[in-house]
């Protein structure tokens, strides 16, 4: 029989209240049930943000450096059960299992960051205006926070939020994906299992539009984090802007990388390799786009071509395979559409554009890398996200061009530019319009303790990764003491002239 998963909420394990479940199964194998959610309703966020509510204080109370003990523990067990959590990402959403190893260390990493973040959230002090008065700042937590996440990165995008969230003192409600819910669940054991008390931490499963906007529409919840599609996160910042409350929106990307003529070609091809069809073109920074220089096309695109049909497409559990399905068969006929669309489009179909059937892909959604050339700026495949191992090449004949093909796209998050030459390397810096630009590296590959989130519709101005997120979960409280034993007036008592 399937593992029946539950809710978790005030600190018990707990079925929807309407009993209701829903299915999630491996993408790399639709037979295998690896179990049953609860499809919980706005009642089950209403119990979760009321048992988040009443920990408020237990939680806020405990001094910071305890927090920062706890979540570096959670760190602690990641470690010890990084195969085990690996093997049953990579089951609920198909990535290799190098990757979901990847992911598992990422959630390592941020745990340890918090740690250490839990003795270093200094406030400032700063001299007053007034003689004999002085002033400081202290940071208070904002109370609830929902966490909403996306299914690519069903590790790593929780710990990015929840790590920074619980180590300001807040308490979380916390939805993921629909398609990750038992890697979430095994987050969640670990946060209990290294100490996050009762009600600290509630986890609530089931459809975004019931149980994300339930969480959206709380009044009780303060803060909102949420990484996934430009679509919902515009449907987020509406609600949100309704109610006043502070939402941090992570979001798509139409990643560039672009290849001068001076680029040493062997990199530049492992870069694009890597970032267009790791994670089977499945992440926020996927390269998406190839823009390269028409001096070195040919040559490049005859090796692309046969490098790329040496990927060997399969089953994520198995170390033969460097690229796994696409996570479900509704997003798979997503991208099929766009190889129609780019076809009618007049770009031309290089390789892949298939469906892989047969054999052991019978029961499965796998896709072949495909790669469309003579793409030009403005066509869909150019400009939308497609989410799957799909790559628009689109030549060039100038450095200048390049910069204006990557820059015209509404996204703006990750951007790379493969080149010997110094000037290209410091102008692209200057003039890329991306939160993330790397220099003779892939679009993929962030580091947890630096700022990740991009430009344009990518967000709203946060970053998640190293401090940046600790602002997102606190609220500033500026303090002035006043020791004169008389009314001092800012402003009016000293003015200060030139
Ligand atoms: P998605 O469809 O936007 O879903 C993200 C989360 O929002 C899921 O938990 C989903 O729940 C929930 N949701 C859906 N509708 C909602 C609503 N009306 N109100 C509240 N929550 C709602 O995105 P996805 O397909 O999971 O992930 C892929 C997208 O995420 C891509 O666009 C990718 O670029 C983006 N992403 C961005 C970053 C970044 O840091 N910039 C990182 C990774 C991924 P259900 O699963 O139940 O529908």
């Amino acid at each position: 029989m399937a593992k029946k998963f539950r809710n978790f909420i005030n600190g018990k394990w707990v079925d929807a209240e309407s009993g209701e479940t829903f299915e999630n199964r491996n993408p790399a194998n639709w037979s295998e049930l690896i179990g049953t959610f609860p499809k919980s309703g706005k009642e089950d966020v209403e119990h979760a943000v009321e048992a988040a509510v009443k920990q408020r204080d237990v939680w806020a109370n405990l001094p910071v450096p305890e927090r920062g003990q706890i979540l570096g523990r959670a760190g602690d067990i990641m470690v010890e059960r990084k195969e085990e959590l690996a093997k049953l990402m990579t089951k609920e959403m198909g990535k290799v299992l190098k990757e979901t190893k990847g992911d598992v260390q990422e959630g390592v990493d941020t745990a340890y960051y918090a740690f250490g973040e839990a003795r270093r959230l200094y406030g400032i002090t700063s001299p007053s205006e007034l003689p004999n008065k002085t002033a400081y700042t202290i940071t208070k937590p904002i109370g609830t926070a929902g966490i909403i996440t996306p299914w690519n990165f069903p590790m790593a995008i929780p710990s990015w939020k929840i790590f920074p969230a619980l180590l300001m003192g807040n308490t979380v409600v916390f939805k993921p994906a629909s398609d990750t819910p038992a890697t979430a669940t095994k987050f969640v054991e670990i946060l209990t299992e290294a100490g996050v008390p009762k009600g600290v931490v509630n986890l609530v499963h089931g459809p975004g539009r019931v149980v994300g906007e339930a969480i959206l529409e709380h009044p009780d919840i303060g803060v909102i984090s949420f990484t996934g599609s430009s679509a919902v996160g515009r449907r987020i910042a509406e609600v949100a802007g309704k109610h006043l409350k502070r939402v941090s929106l992570e979001l798509g990307g139409k990643n560039p990388q672009i290849v001068m003529h001076d680029a040493d070609t062997n990199i530049a091809i492992e870069g694009v390799l890597w970032g267009a069809f790791g994670t089977t073109g499945q992440r926020c920074t996927a390269t998406s786009r190839l823009i390269i220089h028409k001096d070195i096309y040919d040559e490049f695109m005859d090796i692309l071509v046969k490098r790329t049909k040496e990927l060997k497409v399969g089953d994520g559990l198995l170390k033969s395979s460097d690229v796994g399905p696409v996570i479900n068969e509704s997003q798979l006929k997503i991208v099929l559409n766009y190889v129609e669309i780019g076809k009618q489009e007049g770009a031309k179909l290089l390789i892949g554009g298939n469906q892989l059937t047969g054999g052991k892909y019978n029961n499965g959604f796998f896709m072949e890398p495909t790669i469309f050339t003579e793409v030009e700026p403005g066509m869909r495949i150019e400009q939308e996200e497609i989410f799957g191992p799909v790559l628009s090449v689109i030549k060039v004949s100038s450095f200048d061009e390049a910069i204006e093909v990557a820059n015209d796209v509404e996204y703006g998050l990750s951007s790379s530019i493969y080149t010997n030459n110094i000037i290209y390397a410091m102008k692209a810096i200057d003039k890329l319009e991306d939160g993330i630009t790397y220099i003779n590296a892939p679009t993929i590959g962030a580091e947890c303790h630096l700022p990740f989130g991009g430009f344009k519709n990518t967000g709203n101005g946060h970053r998640e990764g190293g401090k940046w997120p600790y602002e997102v979960f606190g609220e500033i409280k500026t303090v002035y003491i006043d020791y004169s034993g008389r009314l001092q007036k800012a402003q009016i008592d000293i003015e200060i002239t030139k």
